[in-house]
Protein backbone atom coordinates (compact mmCIF):
# COMPACT_ATOMS: atom_id res chain seq x y z
CA UNK A 1 0.00 0.00 0.00
CA UNK A 2 1.07 3.25 -0.86
CA UNK A 3 0.01 6.81 0.88
CA UNK A 4 0.19 10.02 -0.62
CA UNK A 5 -0.11 13.23 1.85
CA UNK A 6 -1.18 16.95 1.69
CA UNK A 7 -0.40 18.43 4.86
CA UNK A 8 -1.57 22.09 5.58
CA UNK A 9 -0.63 23.12 2.15
CA UNK A 10 -0.22 26.93 1.13
CA UNK A 11 0.44 27.55 -2.38
CA UNK A 12 0.69 31.45 -3.92
CA UNK A 13 0.88 32.07 -7.48
CA UNK A 14 2.40 35.85 -8.29
CA UNK A 15 2.05 36.56 -4.48
CA UNK A 16 -1.43 35.92 -4.31
CA UNK A 17 -2.19 32.77 -1.83
CA UNK A 18 -4.38 30.49 -3.47
CA UNK A 19 -4.39 27.69 -1.00
CA UNK A 20 -4.75 28.24 2.36
CA UNK A 21 -3.95 25.47 4.36
CA UNK A 22 -5.23 22.09 2.26
CA UNK A 23 -5.10 18.80 4.24
CA UNK A 24 -6.33 15.29 1.99
CA UNK A 25 -4.75 11.90 2.75
CA UNK A 26 -5.05 9.05 0.14
CA UNK A 27 -4.52 5.93 -0.04
CA UNK A 28 -4.08 3.03 -3.16
CA UNK A 29 -7.19 1.10 -3.73
CA UNK A 30 -9.14 4.58 -2.73
CA UNK A 31 -10.58 6.93 -5.61
CA UNK A 32 -11.09 10.61 -4.15
CA UNK A 33 -12.86 13.11 -5.95
CA UNK A 34 -12.74 16.67 -5.26
CA UNK A 35 -15.76 19.28 -6.13
CA UNK A 36 -15.81 22.88 -6.35
CA UNK A 37 -16.62 26.21 -7.70
CA UNK A 38 -14.65 27.40 -10.44
CA UNK A 39 -11.50 29.26 -9.07
CA UNK A 40 -11.17 27.59 -5.99
CA UNK A 41 -7.94 26.21 -6.64
CA UNK A 42 -8.88 22.62 -7.12
CA UNK A 43 -5.87 22.88 -10.49
CA UNK A 44 -3.92 24.71 -8.38
CA UNK A 45 -3.57 21.27 -5.92
CA UNK A 46 -2.91 18.87 -8.82
CA UNK A 47 0.29 21.44 -10.07
CA UNK A 48 1.34 21.97 -6.79
CA UNK A 49 1.50 18.10 -6.42
CA UNK A 50 3.39 17.68 -10.03
CA UNK A 51 5.62 20.71 -9.03
CA UNK A 52 4.45 22.91 -11.85
CA UNK A 53 7.25 26.13 -11.45
CA UNK A 54 4.98 28.93 -11.40
CA UNK A 55 2.95 27.44 -7.82
CA UNK A 56 4.53 28.29 -4.89
CA UNK A 57 4.58 26.33 -1.67
CA UNK A 58 4.65 28.71 1.38
CA UNK A 59 3.83 26.02 4.13
CA UNK A 60 3.01 22.66 4.31
CA UNK A 61 4.41 18.99 3.49
CA UNK A 62 3.34 16.75 0.37
CA UNK A 63 4.61 13.62 1.32
CA UNK A 64 4.48 10.33 -0.95
CA UNK A 65 5.11 7.08 1.54
CA UNK A 66 6.87 9.69 3.80
CA UNK A 67 9.54 10.43 1.20
CA UNK A 68 9.56 14.54 0.68
CA UNK A 69 7.82 15.54 -3.08
CA UNK A 70 8.34 19.52 -2.78
CA UNK A 71 11.92 18.82 -3.13
CA UNK A 72 11.46 16.67 -6.18
CA UNK A 73 11.67 18.02 -9.80
CA UNK A 74 9.31 16.94 -11.81
CA UNK A 75 10.51 14.20 -13.60
CA UNK A 76 11.18 12.36 -10.25
CA UNK A 77 7.41 13.10 -9.13
CA UNK A 78 6.41 11.19 -12.18
CA UNK A 79 9.09 8.32 -11.30
CA UNK A 80 7.98 7.82 -8.05
CA UNK A 81 4.39 7.14 -9.76
CA UNK A 82 2.37 10.48 -9.28
CA UNK A 83 0.50 10.96 -12.76
CA UNK A 84 -1.37 14.42 -13.82
CA UNK A 85 -3.70 14.50 -16.30
CA UNK A 86 -4.03 18.21 -17.15
CA UNK A 87 -6.85 20.31 -17.67
CA UNK A 88 -5.85 21.41 -21.23
CA UNK A 89 -3.53 18.43 -22.35
CA UNK A 90 -0.98 20.64 -24.85
CA UNK A 91 -0.14 19.61 -28.37
CA UNK A 92 3.62 18.90 -29.01
CA UNK A 93 4.67 17.84 -32.32
CA UNK A 94 7.37 16.16 -33.50
CA UNK A 95 7.07 13.05 -30.73
CA UNK A 96 4.72 10.58 -31.36
CA UNK A 97 2.05 9.21 -28.78
CA UNK A 98 3.51 5.73 -28.91
CA UNK A 99 7.22 7.64 -28.65
CA UNK A 100 5.93 9.71 -25.62
CA UNK A 101 4.29 6.48 -23.81
CA UNK A 102 7.60 4.30 -24.17
CA UNK A 103 9.78 6.84 -23.03
CA UNK A 104 7.29 7.55 -19.29
CA UNK A 105 7.04 3.99 -19.32
CA UNK A 106 10.62 3.50 -19.54
CA UNK A 107 11.56 6.33 -17.58
CA UNK A 108 10.21 4.14 -14.45
CA UNK A 109 12.01 1.21 -14.95
CA UNK A 110 16.13 0.38 -14.27
CA UNK A 111 18.47 1.21 -17.03
CA UNK A 112 18.60 -2.91 -18.32
CA UNK A 113 15.29 -3.25 -17.96
CA UNK A 114 13.50 -1.36 -20.29
CA UNK A 115 10.28 -2.53 -21.89
CA UNK A 116 10.87 -4.79 -25.03
CA UNK A 117 9.32 -3.29 -27.87
CA UNK A 118 7.00 -5.90 -28.38
CA UNK A 119 5.30 -6.08 -25.66
CA UNK A 120 5.04 -2.42 -25.58
CA UNK A 121 3.35 -2.69 -28.77
CA UNK A 122 0.88 -5.25 -27.31
CA UNK A 123 0.09 -3.59 -24.15
CA UNK A 124 -0.50 -0.39 -26.68
CA UNK A 125 -3.20 -2.39 -28.33
CA UNK A 126 -4.33 -4.12 -25.58
CA UNK A 127 -5.27 -0.59 -23.88
CA UNK A 128 -6.60 0.98 -27.12
CA UNK A 129 -8.84 -1.31 -27.86
CA UNK A 130 -10.53 -0.73 -24.42
CA UNK A 131 -10.29 2.80 -24.55
CA UNK A 132 -12.08 2.18 -28.17
CA UNK A 133 -9.03 4.18 -29.84
CA UNK A 134 -8.09 4.00 -33.39
CA UNK A 135 -4.77 2.22 -34.06
CA UNK A 136 -3.41 5.84 -35.81
CA UNK A 137 -4.04 7.55 -32.82
CA UNK A 138 -0.81 6.07 -31.38
CA UNK A 139 1.42 6.96 -34.47
CA UNK A 140 0.17 10.72 -34.37
CA UNK A 141 1.67 13.48 -32.58
CA UNK A 142 1.29 13.96 -29.65
CA UNK A 143 -2.79 15.50 -28.89
CA UNK A 144 -1.36 17.11 -32.49
CA UNK A 145 -5.09 18.11 -33.64
CA UNK A 146 -6.68 15.42 -31.42
CA UNK A 147 -10.29 16.94 -30.45
CA UNK A 148 -10.96 17.82 -26.87
CA UNK A 149 -12.95 14.15 -26.05
CA UNK A 150 -9.80 12.49 -27.81
CA UNK A 151 -7.31 14.30 -25.62
CA UNK A 152 -9.28 13.13 -22.65
CA UNK A 153 -9.41 9.72 -23.85
CA UNK A 154 -5.68 10.11 -24.67
CA UNK A 155 -4.72 10.98 -21.20
CA UNK A 156 -6.59 7.92 -19.79
CA UNK A 157 -4.18 5.81 -22.50
CA UNK A 158 -1.46 7.13 -21.17
CA UNK A 159 -2.51 6.38 -17.49
CA UNK A 160 -2.89 2.69 -18.31
CA UNK A 161 -0.04 2.50 -20.08
CA UNK A 162 2.37 3.95 -17.61
CA UNK A 163 0.61 2.73 -14.56
CA UNK A 164 1.53 5.10 -11.96
CA UNK A 165 0.54 4.74 -8.27
CA UNK A 166 -1.32 7.76 -7.61
CA UNK A 167 -3.08 9.58 -10.81
CA UNK A 168 -4.53 13.14 -10.35
CA UNK A 169 -7.43 13.71 -12.85
CA UNK A 170 -8.01 17.35 -13.45
CA UNK A 171 -11.80 18.07 -15.16
CA UNK A 172 -10.98 14.98 -17.41
CA UNK A 173 -14.86 14.78 -18.21
CA UNK A 174 -15.08 18.16 -19.12
CA UNK A 175 -16.09 18.62 -22.62
CA UNK A 176 -17.21 14.84 -23.44
CA UNK A 177 -20.20 13.60 -24.84
CA UNK A 178 -21.65 10.49 -22.99
CA UNK A 179 -20.21 7.98 -24.95
CA UNK A 180 -16.68 8.96 -24.32
CA UNK A 181 -18.06 9.43 -20.70
CA UNK A 182 -18.38 5.84 -20.81
CA UNK A 183 -14.88 4.88 -21.98
CA UNK A 184 -13.08 7.26 -19.75
CA UNK A 185 -14.77 5.86 -16.85
CA UNK A 186 -14.00 2.18 -18.14
CA UNK A 187 -10.25 2.80 -17.96
CA UNK A 188 -10.33 4.22 -14.89
CA UNK A 189 -12.30 1.55 -12.98
CA UNK A 190 -9.64 -0.76 -14.92
CA UNK A 191 -6.89 0.92 -13.02
CA UNK A 192 -8.67 0.36 -9.51
CA UNK A 193 -6.72 -1.72 -7.60
CA UNK A 194 -4.17 -2.14 -4.45
CA UNK A 195 -1.56 -0.40 -6.36
CA UNK A 196 -3.53 1.95 -7.51
CA UNK A 197 -5.17 5.19 -6.08
CA UNK A 198 -6.34 8.35 -7.79
CA UNK A 199 -8.08 11.76 -7.05
CA UNK A 200 -10.38 13.01 -9.55
CA UNK A 201 -11.15 16.36 -9.92
CA UNK A 202 -14.54 17.66 -11.71
CA UNK A 203 -17.80 20.11 -11.88
CA UNK A 204 -20.10 17.25 -12.07
CA UNK A 205 -21.68 14.51 -10.33
CA UNK A 206 -22.06 12.95 -13.52
CA UNK A 207 -18.77 11.09 -14.01
CA UNK A 208 -18.99 9.71 -10.47
CA UNK A 209 -22.11 8.04 -11.64
CA UNK A 210 -19.46 5.88 -13.42
CA UNK A 211 -16.92 5.70 -10.83
CA UNK A 212 -17.62 5.06 -7.63
CA UNK A 213 -15.57 7.44 -5.28
CA UNK A 214 -14.74 6.44 -1.89
CA UNK A 215 -14.07 9.63 -0.71
CA UNK A 216 -15.36 13.10 -1.59
CA UNK A 217 -14.14 16.36 -0.81
CA UNK A 218 -15.43 19.70 -0.93
CA UNK A 219 -13.05 22.75 -1.79
CA UNK A 220 -14.12 26.07 -1.32
CA UNK A 221 -12.18 29.52 -1.25
CA UNK A 222 -8.72 27.44 -0.83
CA UNK A 223 -9.38 24.69 1.74
CA UNK A 224 -11.24 21.59 1.74
CA UNK A 225 -14.28 22.52 3.81
CA UNK A 226 -16.00 19.13 4.47
CA UNK A 227 -15.11 15.47 3.55
CA UNK A 228 -17.24 12.97 3.08
CA UNK A 229 -18.44 9.87 1.27
CA UNK A 230 -20.37 8.76 -2.41
CA UNK A 231 -23.26 10.27 -1.16
CA UNK A 232 -21.88 13.74 -0.34
CA UNK A 233 -21.22 14.10 -4.38
CA UNK A 234 -24.98 13.38 -4.70
CA UNK A 235 -25.82 16.04 -2.40
CA UNK A 236 -24.18 18.94 -4.05
CA UNK A 237 -25.70 18.12 -7.72
CA UNK A 238 -29.28 18.66 -6.05
CA UNK A 239 -28.51 21.65 -3.45
CA UNK A 240 -25.61 23.19 -5.01
CA UNK A 241 -22.85 24.47 -2.96
CA UNK A 242 -24.99 26.77 -1.27
CA UNK A 243 -26.74 24.09 0.64
CA UNK A 244 -22.73 23.43 2.14
CA UNK A 245 -22.57 27.01 2.72
CA UNK A 246 -25.40 27.45 5.12
CA UNK A 247 -24.63 24.32 6.68
CA UNK A 248 -21.28 25.37 7.25
CA UNK A 249 -21.92 28.96 7.60
CA UNK A 250 -19.58 30.05 5.20
CA UNK A 251 -19.31 33.44 3.85
CA UNK A 252 -17.11 32.55 0.75
P1 LIG B 1 -10.03 25.74 -10.16
O1 LIG B 1 -9.23 24.66 -10.79
O2 LIG B 1 -10.63 25.35 -8.86
O3 LIG B 1 -11.06 26.30 -11.09
P2 LIG B 1 -7.54 27.21 -10.18
O4 LIG B 1 -6.65 26.44 -9.30
O5 LIG B 1 -7.36 27.05 -11.65
O6 LIG B 1 -9.06 26.95 -9.78
O7 LIG B 1 -7.40 28.76 -9.87
C1 LIG B 1 -7.47 29.26 -8.55
C2 LIG B 1 -7.24 30.75 -8.56
O8 LIG B 1 -5.90 31.02 -8.98
C3 LIG B 1 -8.13 31.53 -9.50
O9 LIG B 1 -8.53 32.70 -8.84
C4 LIG B 1 -7.24 31.83 -10.67
O10 LIG B 1 -7.62 33.03 -11.31
C5 LIG B 1 -5.89 31.96 -10.03
N1 LIG B 1 -4.82 31.56 -10.96
C6 LIG B 1 -4.66 30.36 -11.53
N2 LIG B 1 -3.57 30.34 -12.33
C7 LIG B 1 -3.04 31.58 -12.25
C8 LIG B 1 -1.89 32.21 -12.83
N3 LIG B 1 -1.07 31.54 -13.66
N4 LIG B 1 -1.65 33.50 -12.51
C9 LIG B 1 -2.46 34.16 -11.65
N5 LIG B 1 -3.54 33.63 -11.07
C10 LIG B 1 -3.84 32.38 -11.36
MG1 LIG C 1 -11.68 25.60 -13.35
MG1 LIG D 1 -9.26 23.84 -12.65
Amino acid sequence: MSILEVKNLHVSIEDKEILKGVNLQMKTDEIHAIMGPNGTGKSTLSAAIMGHPSYIVTEGEILLDGQNVLEMAVDERARAGLFLAVQYPSEIAGITNAEFMRAAINARRPEDDKIPVMKFIKKLDEKMAVLDMAEEMAERYLNEGFSGGEKKRNEILQLMMIEPTFAILDEIDSGLDIDALKVVSKGINAMRGEKFGALIITHYQRLLNYVTPDVVHVMMNGIIVKTGGAELAKRLEAEGYKGIRDELGLDF
